[in-house]
């Protein structure tokens, strides 16, 4: 049986159960790279000039760790998944930025996802990787519609029931094998709760953002993410707030933000990483709400390779502790 490769890392998050499903579908074995360790990080860096975004060097480092143990390694080029939204460059170039730079990597399988040329380009491409494994153009079509609904029904299942994607993927493949620690967005809230927003990749990689959800969890705040708000709700948000997307990926941080700032949360924690043009400037969108709105507290916090676990921790202690002075603040005035 064929192994495709799949990096735990970067559009993982966003789309695993719809890969997992086609390659399934095609008969192949799929195999995920382990969490985000420091060595990873660490080889996956030595690669890279020192300015690569953080997000990149870990999936460099998720390429490596799967050296030997697959005959594939699944990386495709997104550049637009909506009409005039485009993706930041950095995904664009992802297959051969992996190739230049991973020479021992295993074959890659790549596509090009361009949604401004068309349905038919799009199901070029995808019958194009199809072939690679079966030359019978129905087996593909089928692969590729189990595919979509496989996605669909992660989608669905993380704003229905308020889940993280490693709760869903766990959920959903009904093994612990390989995903993230779980989070556990409905544990009892005694203190409050605080959005996060930001891609997925930063917010569920316990190694670079040092368990930060978990820390949150710890204080006795429930956890609110993007994810557990529906896309219509998302798109709702950033054309209150933007107007439209120009950015891929931007409900996460601009669309969440939005939603969050305006509604149930006491807290809003944005994470991005350091040298990130996209995320500085949508990041800076949602700040200036904050301060227009005076409502919900607003805190941005930059990771970078080398963030130290003490900085993360001091930040948000200092940030959890003005949410409580703030809220203590509105019991006095209420009493
Ligand atoms: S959006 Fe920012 S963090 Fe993500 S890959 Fe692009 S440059 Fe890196």
């Amino acid at each position: 049986m064929i192994r495709i490769g799949i990096p735990q890392a970067l559009l993982y998050y966003q789309y695993y159960p719809m890969w997992k499903t086609f390659f399934e579908e095609l008969g192949s074995q799929v195999v995920i790279s382990p969490s985000t360790t420091q060595a990873m990080l660490s080889q996956g860096s030595s690669r890279v000039v020192a300015d690569t975004c953080l997000p990149v060097k870990v999936f460099l480092g998720h390429v490596l760790s799967l050296v030997g143990k697959c005959d594939y390694i699944f990386i495709p080029a997104i550049r637009s998944v909506k009409r005039r939204v485009y993706n930041c460059s950095k995904f664009l170039g992802l297959p051969d930025m992996t190739k230049a730079v991973i020479p021992e990597s295993p074959p890659i399988l790549d596509i090009d996802i361009d949604i401004n040329k068309g349905k038919r380009d799009l199901y070029q491409s995808i019958y194009k990787l199809g072939r690679r494994f079966t030359w019978n153009p129905f087996k593909v079509r089928q692969a590729s519609m189990a595919a979509w609904q496989a996605h669909l029904d992660y989608q669905k299942l993380m704003s229905s029931h308020g889940l993280t994607p490693p709760q869903a993927i766990e959920r959903i493949s009904g093994t612990l094998e390989a995903t993230p620690k779980t989070h556990s967005s409905h544990s009892t809230s005694t203190r409050g709760t605080i959005a996060l927003i930001g891609h997925p990749y930063l917010l569920y990689d316990e190694h670079i953002n040092h368990r930060f959800i978990h820390r949150l969890e710890q204080a006795g705040y429930k956890v609110l993410t993007p994810e557990m708000l529906t896309a219509k709700g998302l798109e709702t948000a950033i054309v209150r707030l933007a107007g439209s997307s120009y950015w891929t990926y931007e409900e996460e941080v601009v669309g969440a933000g939005e939603h969050y700032l305006e509604s149930e949360a006491d807290g809003v924690i944005g994470i991005m990483t350091f040298g990130c043009g996209p995320d500085s400037v949508m990041m800076d969108m949602v700040r200036q709400q904050a301060n227009r709105l005076k409502t919900t507290a607003f805190m941005s916090l930059t990771l970078e390779e080398h963030t130290a676990e003490a900085g993360v921790v001091t930040r948000l202690e200092a940030f959890l502790d003005m949410i409580h002075r703030r809220k203590r603040r509105q019991v006095e005035v209420c009493v």
